[in-house]
């Protein structure tokens, strides 16, 4: 059933704006006028997911509406900060404008629920057509001076990472018929890559306590590495202490293997440093949130990243994570 083709300012209407309370002005202005609460900082960033290199055309509209607000959101758990607002710029081919009542009801249904999820108002955005592109602007807002940043690891932290890594590289590796996962294995994997969850309760929680913190998007020695290079140290890390699923397990320590856990990317969970006199507190912490936490390794003074195998021999890994422009 085709429903006639809906003006930029109807889609806008009909599947974006919804009722948001918080906000001065909100979609229908040329701007959009939010008052960020006193004495606070706002932390703001932007992510741009391109159709055919950050996911495939076919995706799950429903999904792919989630995930690029959950991109986003790991942003601002990796600051430490609380997401507010969001903006959200989407180009639309012809063929989806076309088809808006399902491709772009569904994507905003699922932009929608995760943004209910944790109370932030979509305040405005862009619509236009052309190849399908979805960039997504997340404002949050942090206590002065508190957020979580990349360039304060210090010597004799212990490196932490949440969750399980390379299960969404697993997936794309099959999507792509690199690999062949059983149907029970993808089944598994594949909700790490459509619908990863950003960890911003944990991220809130960490302020005070971590010392640095980056979420892994693109790779744990890739992302870590970022943190070595802005904190000036080095890292070593034990193999073994990479947490990984019971999926990932099956296939270590195989190269594929190694490279998915240590150098996939879309994981969306936070490594982070923090001093050893604060283990207690975050296990404790850990306790209340809904995701396990493990030490991998350790700052040490210096530059370079190593990782250890349990015999302690270095294990090399070709791949260190994604990079746009030479990857
Ligand atoms: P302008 O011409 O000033 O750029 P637009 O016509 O692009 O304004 O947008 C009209 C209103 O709709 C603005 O408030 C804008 O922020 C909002 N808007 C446009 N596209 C989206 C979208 N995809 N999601 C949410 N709000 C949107
Ligand atoms: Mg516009």
């Amino acid at each position: 059933m085709s429903e006639s083709k809906l003006s930029e300012f109807a889609i806008i209407e009909r599947y974006f704006k919804r009722p948001v309370a918080g906000v001065e002005l909100g979609i229908g202005d040329d701007a959009a006028v939010i008052s960020p609460t006193p004495d606070m900082q706002l932390v703001v960033s932007v992510d741009t997911l391109v159709s055919g290199r950050h996911f495939f055309e076919n995706t799950n509209p429903y999904k792919l509406g989630q995930k690029s607000l959950a991109v986003n959101l790991s942003d601002m758990a990796a600051m430490g900060a609380k997401p507010r607002w969001v903006m959200l710029s989407l180009t639309l081919p012809e063929n989806l404008i076309e088809s808006h009542a399902t491709w772009v009801n569904e994507f905003a249904n699922g932009f929608h629920e995760l943004a209910q999820v944790y109370q932030i108002a979509l305040i405005g955005g862009d619509t236009t057509s052309g190849a399908l592109n979805i960039c997504v602007q997340i404002i949050g807002e942090i206590e002065k001076k508190r957020c979580l940043r990349r360039d304060g690891a210090k010597p004799d932290d212990d490196i932490w990472v949440s969750g399980y890594l390379g299960d969404a590289a697993l997936a794309l590796k099959h999507l792509l018929q690199e690999i062949r996962l059983t149907p029970r294995e993808i089944e598994f994997c594949l909700p790490a890559l459509l619908t990863p969850t950003a960890r911003v309760d944990l991220g809130q929680h960490l302020v005070g306590l971590a010392h640095s913190a980056i979420d892994i998007s693109d790779g744990l020695l890739a992302d870590l590495g970022h943190v070595l290079t802005s904190s000036m140290c080095a890292a070593e890390i034990n193999l073994e202490a990479v947490p990984c699923s019971a999926v990932m397990k099956q296939y270590m320590p195989s190269s594929l293997a190694l490279e998915c856990l240590l150098a996939g990317g879309d994981d969306y969970e936070l490594c982070f440093t923090a001093p050893k006199k604060n283990r207690s507190k975050i296990e404790r912490m850990t306790q209340s949130l809904p995701v396990p936490l493990v030490i991998i390794g350790e700052i040490k003074q210096g530059a370079g990243l190593s990782v250890i195998d349990t015999e302690g021999k270095e294990v090399t890994v070709v791949k260190r994570g994604y990079e746009h422009f030479t990857s």
